[in-house]
């Protein structure tokens, strides 16, 4: 799927060192060796894409940091037989990371030249388990899922999206003001409830829907 001697293997193995100190493990740390984050971002940005850094993705969104990305991907505790979804496809590289932890990933966006960007950067791998959806509201996206990942941060939990989770499901999601947001991880109970636990902190762009 992906080449591992793309000459930028050196910078990637740093990176996954620098995951692996941050608690990142297993199959997890494996996805990210082999993600090449540099196809994601422009051509100016290339030589950066492997420090822990965000980086500018256009429209004033970013990609987030590998650290952050990681720890969220790893909350999700993967099998590979779940169906995905992640709200907030931006440059497409978490969802490259997901696709190969998962079965399924359903991706959506809301701006569309970046959801069209996303396409054509996968047109270049044998990626066949993602579906890009150009959409705002979740309720697009048909079905139910067993992990849900928001990329963007909500300054109020949206309830509804716990219908969107199956039971046993798991839902990571960002959650704060402008000060920066709380990286919550949600359980879904047999018995509807969450159960509910902060994994982390980050600053990530907004959600906006509607
Ligand atoms: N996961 C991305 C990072 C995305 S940044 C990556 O790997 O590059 C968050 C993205 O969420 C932005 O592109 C923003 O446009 C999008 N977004 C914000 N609110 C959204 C919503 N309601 N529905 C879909 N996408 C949304």
């Amino acid at each position: 799927m992906f080449q591992s001697n793309d000459g930028m293997e050196y910078a990637r193995r740093d990176m996954v060192r620098g995951l692996a100190e941050r608690g990142i493990s297993g199959v997890v740390l494996d996805v990210f060796y082999r993600t090449p984050r540099h196809f994601f971002v422009s051509d100016g940005l290339r030589y950066s894409a492997y420090r822990d850094s965000s980086l500018p993705i256009g429209f004033g969104q970013t990609i987030s940091k590998p650290s952050i990305i990681a720890g969220m991907v790893q909350a999700l505790a993967l099998t590979g037989e779940e169906h995905v979804l992640e709200i907030g496809t931006g440059s497409g590289y978490q969802a490259a990371v997901l696709s190969q932890l998962a079965k399924h990933v359903v991706t959506m966006e809301r701006i569309g030249v970046l959801s069209e960007r996303a396409v054509d950067v996968f047109k270049s791998f044998e990626i066949s388990n993602v579906t890009f959806l150009h959409t705002d509201d979740f309720n697009n996206a048909e079905g139910t899922f067993d992990a849900i990942l928001v990329a963007a941060g909500v300054e109020i939990f949206p309830v509804d999206l716990c219908g969107k989770l199956n039971s046993g499901g798991r839902l990571v999601i960002p959650v704060g003001g402008k000060d920066g947001h709380q990286i919550m991880k949600y359980v879904k109970k047999a018995d509807g409830s969450l159960l509910e636990d902060n994994i982390g902190s980050a600053t990530f762009v907004p959600y906006i829907a509607g």
